[in-house]
């Protein structure tokens, strides 16, 4: 067997470093990196920290307007998947990679094969609804990382070739221990600061939104430290916006470094799928800096907490606290149901 992974971006090397070295055991693995992603820091630290394998074609698309990103790729695509002739098309995510490589493998009539698949918002102004549903419709094999995704995708019509296999991101976190050096490095103490991520391009691109974000985060009881995404740091400074004094910026870290900042803070604030996940299973209370999310679970537990932008509500909802419990995160092996899957097919 033989599978062409598309990858692109900081989130899918994660999951694809999870998944790749299992999958190379029973298949010949053909890596392409679009270049979505392309800062060392969101990119090159996750190959060299999680030991993924070196990828065998670089696309270089960079960054650029979704359509034109989406197109560059794809246009790279084709003659790759054309030489490499491969059994499957393997995506991860919702991401602009996701949908290309989504697209690149339905023109060419090879099956594709998508992880995290059925994650529903409902907001179609988001691209990243726009990626998931696509490849969704077009893939063979779904592998849903919860029960709320599998009856997504049986309210869409979609039930043949789904498999709840469980959740990538929670066997990278069960796997990497934290590094007891990192809190030293930005002069914190567990349990003494807030940590936040802001990337998607609602909360970014609006500076109302964004604004609203940073005040929230200026009322809060303590140090706030956020490593800053290139989209939120080039609107930050587009905007001058005036930063409050508590408010720490750092760069990108490596995912070491991110899941010890996570596990050690009094409350992580933000509008990513992977941190508010992680931030959950490390029992740390989680506050969502959108007006829904993709990951009900964590609503439904408690332990996550729907905040929007506005800076009163954000800082009140942090105030009235989200529950702490500590879920060990699943201890099912979706890596296992993931290769297996694809070897049976
Ligand atoms: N992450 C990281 N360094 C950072 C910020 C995030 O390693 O500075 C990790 C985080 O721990 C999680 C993943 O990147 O595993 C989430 O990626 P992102 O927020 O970009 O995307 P999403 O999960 O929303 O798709």
């Amino acid at each position: 067997m033989r599978v062409l992974t598309v990858v692109g971006a900081r989130p899918q090397f994660i999951k694809a470093a999870v998944v790749s070295p299992r999958l190379r055991e029973v298949a010949e693995e053909v890596l392409v990196h679009t270049g979505q992603h392309y800062d060392r820091e969101l990119s090159a630290v996750f190959f060299d920290e999680l030991e993924l394998a070196r990828p065998d074609y670089e696309l270089g698309v960079g960054s650029a307007e979704a359509a034109v990103q989406t197109g560059r790729m794809l246009e790279a695509l084709a003659p790759i998947v054309a030489a490499v002739r491969p059994d499957w098309v393997l995506v991860y995510g919702d991401t602009n990679s996701t949908l290309a490589g989504a697209l690149a493998a339905a023109q060419a009539k090879v099956p594709l094969a998508h992880v995290e698949a059925g994650l529903r918002s409902y907001d179609r102004t988001m691209p990243e609804e726009i990626n998931r549903v696509v490849a969704d419709h077009l893939a063979t094999a779904l592998y849903c990382p919860t029960p709320h995704a599998v009856e997504n995708l049986r309210r869409e019509g979609i039930e043949r070739g789904v498999v709840l296999s469980g959740d990538v991101m929670a066997v990278a976190l069960r796997r990497i221990p934290p590094d007891p050096e990192v809190l030293a490095r930005w002069d914190l103490v567990p349990g003494g600061y807030y940590l936040v991520t802001v990337h998607r391009a609602a909360n970014t691109d609006d500076r109302e939104r964004l604004g609203g974000i940073v005040a929230g985060l200026g009322a809060l009881p303590g140090p706030v430290v956020w490593p800053v995404h290139p989209r939120a740091q080039a609107r930050l400074s587009a905007f001058a916006l005036p930063l409050p004094p508590n408010l720490r910026l750092i760069p990108p870290v490596g995912y070491r470094a991110m899941i010890t900042l996570e596990g050690a803070a009094r409350a992580v604030l933000t509008d990513s799928g992977g941190v508010q996940r992680e931030a959950a299973w490390l029992g740390v209370p989680v506050y969502i800096l959108r007006e829904e999310t993709e990951w009900r679970e964590l609503l439904e537990s408690g332990q996550a907490v729907l905040t929007g932008t506005d800076p009163a509500r954000i800082a009140a909802a942090v105030q009235a606290g989200a529950a702490v419990g500590r879920p060990a995160p699943p201890t099912d092996d979706p890596v296992t149901a993931i290769v297996e899957d694809l070897r049976r097919r």
